[in-house]
């Protein structure tokens, strides 16, 4: 059975006291919606909190970044451990770190294996820039970004991966990939890709999440694309009502697909 997997990227954004609201509004809502995996991922100063209130919950959290060494001379980094203490996912190579903060394939590689090695579930970004894109290189570079941040991964590993697509002129720009462009990309260069490292199995059963602008009005058409097993989606996750629209709209997806196999 399909399984969509949404989660919730909140930047650097909520204090403390705005993340528990955030929080406590959503809560009641996403757990009508028992059939799809989702998560938040907080600022590491709201993890705490928002871990502590999705306790016992569906809801699960994540970190939005961790650091490779497991303690030392690090200032400011967080190690594996440290977030694994409170939370079951953590994203790597995000494009905003890529772009103001050096992340390179190398480093979301090195991330990547400290986080699975820590018992993590990893989201792994990758997506092209809008120049990329308008060359025609969009393939080329995901394929790189892949082959290279999922460098020496083992297919038992693979089960504890999630690859989201996030084409970097759509995120947060309020203008998403068609539904057929994303599920081009998740279809044609990801998923042949996985295949080829993990085997087809496991490739099939990993999921590939779609992010760039996905609000409440285009999250089922998403959805419903072959490939696209759910969503990384940053500014509709800020809003309660608008981040349960979305997970409601992968729940909807789940009953159609289900119906239409049954
Ligand atoms: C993101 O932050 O990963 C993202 C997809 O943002 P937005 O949904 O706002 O485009």
């Amino acid at each position: 059975m399909r399984r969509f997997f949404v989660a919730g990227n909140w930047k650097m954004n909520e204090t403390i006291a705005e993340a528990e609201a955030l929080v406590k509004a959503m809560l009641p809502e996403l757990e009508k919606y028992e059939s799809v995996d989702k998560a938040v991922c907080p600022s590491y100063l709201a993890v705490p909190s928002v871990a502590g209130l999705c306790k016992g919950s569906s809801l699960k959290v994540g970190a939005q970044n961790v650091f490779w060494e497991e303690s030392g001379a690090y200032t400011a980094e967080v190690a594996p451990k440290m977030v694994a203490e409170l939370c079951d996912y953590v994203i790597v190579g995000h494009s905003e770190r890529r772009k103001y903060f050096g992340e390179t394939d190398e480093t979301v590689n090195r991330r990547l294996k400290a986080a699975l090695g820590a018992g993590l579930l990893v989201i792994v970004c990758v997506g092209e820039t809008l120049e990329e894109n308008e060359a025609g290189q969009t393939e080329a570079v995901v394929t790189r970004q892949l082959r290279q941040g999922l460098a020496d991964i083992t297919p038992e590993q693979a089960d504890s991966i999630t690859i989201a697509y996030e084409p970097v002129w759509a995120i947060g720009t309020g203008r998403a990939a068609t539904p057929e462009d994303a599920n081009h990309v998740h279809k044609d260069v990801i998923r042949p890709l996985l295949v080829e490292m993990f085997g087809k199995e496991r490739a099939e059963s990993m999921r590939i999440q779609y992010g760039g602008s996905i609000k409440p009005n285009n999250a089922a058409e998403l959805f419903a694309m072959s490939d696209i097993d759910g969503g990384l989606v940053g500014g509709a996750s800020l809003k309660a009502d608008s981040f349960v629209e979305i997970i409601k709209a992968a729940a909807m997806v789940t009953i159609i697909i289900e119906e239409s196999e049954a």
